[in-house]
Order: C-alpha cells, then structure tokens, then sequence
C-alpha cells in the first residue's frame, strides 16, 4: 500500500453522452436520449471500463474527477449514484479531491442534488448562458431565467458550496449591454467559479445550417472584442480573477480538474470520445456508444476501443505546452520551459512572438510571457502563428 504522499495526482474524466434535448448550437459528442436501459447500460460500461484501469491505476491517487457531458444530472438518479460510486471503487481519490458534475438547470432535482452531496460531489458546473430568456430560447435552452435561480437555490440548499456557472457571449440577439446585464445577475448569485464562452459556430449544427440568417442578429467581431473586454473588468470589479482565457474565480477557487489539462498533467477520460494523457501517451476512446459499450462488455469483440493513439514527440509537446500555457494568464515561464525542455523558448520562438510583444497582444507577465485581454481575443490566430499550426481548433476548444 503507497502512503499518499508518494502517489501520483491524477484527474479522471467522465463523459455522459446523453441530454434531454440538443442545443441548436451543439456539436458536444451528446444525444438526446429518454431510453433508461440504454443509460443504465452505458454506466455498466462505465464502471466496468474503469474498474479495468484499477491496476493501471494502483501507483495514483487521483486528486480531481469530473463528469461532464452531455447532460450527467439527465441520468436517472440511481444510475447517476451508481456512477459516483462506481469511480470511488475504482480509485483511490485522495481525501480532498475536487468532485465535479455538470448539471443542466432543467435536469436537476433537490432529493438528487443532497444525495451527490452526501456522496462526495462537491462542485457542481451549471449551465446558464444567458439570463435573458429570448436568447436562451434563441439557443433552444431548456430552462428560462426562473428556473436557473430556483436550480442554484437548490444547489445552494443542498450545501454545495463550490459552484461554476458558464455564460456565453455572442449569442443571437446579444448584445454588449445584456451581456452585462447577464454578467450582473450570475455576480449577484455569487458563485465560486464563472466561465465565459465565446458561442462558435461549429458545423453539422442547426446553427451552421442557418449561419447567414444568424450573422444578422449575432454581434460582429468588433461588438464581441469589446464584450469580451468589457467582461474581463466587470467581472475583476466583482472579485472574479481572469486565470485562464474562458475562465474567473474567487480567490481559491480555480478549476483544479481543468488546470491539469492546462498544466499538462496527467488524466484519464471514460466513456465515448473521452481524451487521456495518462504515461506519457495521449489517446481517445470511440464516439459511437453502441460500439463503445460492445467494446468494454466483451474484450474477445474485436472492437478498436481507441480511436486515437499517440506518443508525442518532442517538438509537438513543446507546442502543446505552449499552446496551454498561453491560455492561463499566468503564462509561460521560460525557465519552466527549459528545465522540462532543456531549450531555450526564447532561442526557439522569441522572434515569432517578438511583433506579438510589440503591439502589446503578448505582455510580460513577471517572469513569464503571457498574453493580454486584446491578445486572448485573438488567440487561436496568434498561437497558429507562432507554432505555424493551420488550424487550431482542435486544440482551442471553445474559445
Ligand atoms: S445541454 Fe449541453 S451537451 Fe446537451 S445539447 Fe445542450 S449544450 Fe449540448
């Protein structure tokens, strides 16, 4: 038996594929489901899969665990328990782990939220977007306004005390004032943590199909620079610290699930599409349940339960650290760069970010070379610049 001190930190990911009904602007690996056997069998799959890295696992201790989605507060109850109890066989979490669910507004009773609670769960992730109840019907949210703040009372209720909630700008019918008007109320409710999105527009979505009629009542580029710059100060002035391009905190009250991916650390992911980078290698899991579920309940099925697999080489670790590290406003610390590189980041990319510094898109942050507000924007851009990438989106995520 390790002593905790010698074992290894760890962040375990959880994806649950399934909603009550898809956003039109979704292109999450989800899909609107209402079948409880399908669910109840996928969490089989789950906790089966999991169970299966339990040796894999035995020199860890994993300090962070999120179940994300899709909507996880759409299972049923008891397959939704099922599943908190099912990680916590299957690793040995240390004491304090960070326990995160997502939780859908429309998806989340008081009985369910006390019973996560007494089970560990001690973050819960709600999706707001907007408080204006035309552009969350624009986004075919589920619930309004009302029932996001008698969601959050629950949650309040029910003793969780660390609570993000994710807004988004540049959504249609926004504009830079009611966006403030959003940013004011979530401040009002005083949550922990707020994420701050950028609405993309992503292909093989109802939005993409109607990308034309859209861009006359989204904002233009210039109107959202200046929400988002406008954002970053409002939510400063309210005692929520930028930490990362999409994401504020009270003080200590940062991500610490998300900062392992920021930070790169260790993680492994379960269930369709999750991502791992877990002894050095990155890999993904298929996105097709059926297959996925077929896959884990019989190893003989010579289904390919990965879908990705690689070992990074040095160069691409060296952009993918960078390309990290520039989301957090802490930024990139050469000397952090050496010691895990043995290079020099300024002999190796300072004349790329040299313009970058002159028009104040990348500042110096102590130490370390960060990017600005202005910078932040344009972020995707300025990264594919400096790593001469052609496209970024992968990487990016949702900003
Ligand atoms: S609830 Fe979340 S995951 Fe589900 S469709 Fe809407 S945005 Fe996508």
């Amino acid at each position: 038996m390790f002593d905790y001190n010698e074992k290894r930190r760890l962040g375990i990911y959880v994806h649950v594929p399934f909603c009550r009904s898809k956003c039109a602007y979704c292109d999450f690996n989800s899909a609107v489901c209402g079948n409880a056997e399908l669910m109840k069998r996928y969490v089989s799959a789950l906790i089966s899969h999991m169970s299966s890295y339990r040796k894999a696992c035995d020199e860890y201790s994993p300090d962070t665990v999120f179940i994300g989605g899709g909507t996880p507060t759409a299972l049923p109850r008891e397959e939704l328990v099922r599943l908190v109890k099912g990680i916590k066989k299957s690793f040995d979490l240390t004491s304090n782990a960070e326990f995160t669910i997502e939780a859908n507004p429309a998806t989340v009773t008081l009985p369910q939220l006390k019973q996560l609670r007494r089970l560990g769960v001690n973050r819960l992730s709600m999706g707001l977007q907007s408080a204006d109840n035309r552009e969350l019907k624009a986004l075919s949210r589920l619930h309004d306004r009302k029932q996001f703040i008698e969601s959050y009372r629950m949650a309040r209720e029910a003793k969780f005390d660390n609570i993000n909630i994710d807004v988004m700008f540049g959504i249609p019918y926004q504009t830079y004032d009611s966006l403030l008007r959003t940013l004011d109320f979530v401040t009002r409710l005083a949550p922990e943590h707020i994420s701050l999105y950028n609405l993309k527009i992503e292909p093989g979505t109802p939005f993409f199909e109607n990308r034309d009629k859209l861009r006359d009542v989204c904002a233009d580029e210039d109107t959202e620079y200046a929400m988002y710059t406008a954002a970053i100060e409002f939510l400063a002035s309210r005692g929520y610290a930028q930490y990362e391009i999409s994401n504020f905190a009270r003080p200590g009250y940062k991500c610490l699930h998300n900062l392992k991916y920021w930070n790169c650390e260790e993680y492994l992911g379960f269930g369709v599409s999750a991502h791992s980078y877990f002894n050095g290698n990155r890999f993904a899991f298929i996105p097709d349940i059926k297959k996925y579920m077929l896959a884990v309940e019989d190893l003989s099925s010579n289904i390919e339960l990965t879908s990705e697999s690689e070992q990074l080489e040095r160069r691409e670790r060296m952009g993918e650290y960078i390309m990290l590290r520039f989301r957090l406003n802490d930024g990139l610390d050469p000397s952090a760069f050496a010691s895990r590189f043995g290079a020099s980041f300024e002999a190796l990319y300072g004349a790329k970010i040299e313009k970058y510094i002159k028009n104040g898109f990348i500042i110096r942050n102590g130490n370390a070379y960060a990017l600005s507000p202005g910078g932040m924007f344009v972020s995707n851009y300025i990264l594919s610049d400096i790593l001469e990438f052609e496209d970024l989106g992968a990487y990016m995520g949702n900003f």
